[in-house]
């Protein structure tokens, strides 16, 4: 019964996430009316927005004019309820999963973050993390990442508090893995579909869980 409950509580935390993100990448205000088609303004019925079963039911198209929005909420339904149920009782790493959910859709639609609303994070993180090994860690990421941005014009300034989250909340194997499929998923999509620049954070994001669930396999396997 807490496994459903569970499972409930955070289908409906990834739908809301992914709700709000598509409010603010449409600039649409977050507590106008409620949830409505984006392309014919028909407001949803309960039914409409039942995490996963909806989006699969109508196969990713509005009930109402047709228009296709894409089975990928219902992707992110499923596997985001499956990873976040399975992390809740770690609930730093819970609380980024959703910040960093949240800014990838940000960035993946805009190109641009709020990125300010991780500062209140990092600042807990820090008091939390307070080590030498952790600030030196911290520090060195900084620096790469001020010279990344600011110099080599590589990545966009959204992408410095993401990183340092990350560095913060994860031990160092774990951020050498974040950094390298972050990095090479990022490579594979751009030589896939041939551009010249894409959005980081959801690349960090993809690389970040892809790490955090390689060390859960090897922990439980005792490797
Ligand atoms: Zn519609």
């Amino acid at each position: 019964m807490t496994i459903l409950l569970i499972i409930i509580l955070n289908a409906v935390l990834i739908s809301t996430t992914m709700c709000l993100a598509d409010r603010i990448n449409h600039r649409i205000a977050v507590f106008k009316k409620r949830s409505f088609c984006l392309q014919c303004n028909h407001p949803l019925h309960y039914y409409d927005l039942i995490p996963l079963f909806s989006a699969l039911y109508t196969r990713g198209h509005c009930r109402y004019c047709h228009a296709k929005f894409g089975l990928h909420y219902a992707f992110f339904e499923f596997f985001g309820t499956l990873i976040a149920s399975y992390f809740m009782s770690e609930i730093i790493i819970w609380i980024t999963f959703y910040l960093l959910l949240f800014l990838s859709l940000e960035d993946w639609h805009n190109e641009r973050i709020h990125a300010d609303i991780l500062l209140p994070w990092i600042c807990y993180l820090l008091i939390d993390n307070w080590n030498i090994s952790k600030i030196f860690a911290l520090c060195t990421i900084l620096i790469i990442s001020l010279f990344l941005v600011y110099y080599r014009h590589a990545m966009g300034g959204g992408d410095i508090p993401v990183l340092l989250i990350i560095t913060l909340i994860t031990p160092t194997q774990g951020l050498a893995l974040t950094l390298l499929f972050g990095s090479v998923s990022a490579l594979i999509y751009l030589q896939t579909f041939r551009v010249k620049h894409l959005p980081f954070v959801p690349f960090l994001y993809f690389g970040w869980l892809a790490s955090l669930l390689i060390q859960k396999v090897i922990t439980m396997q005792g490797l």
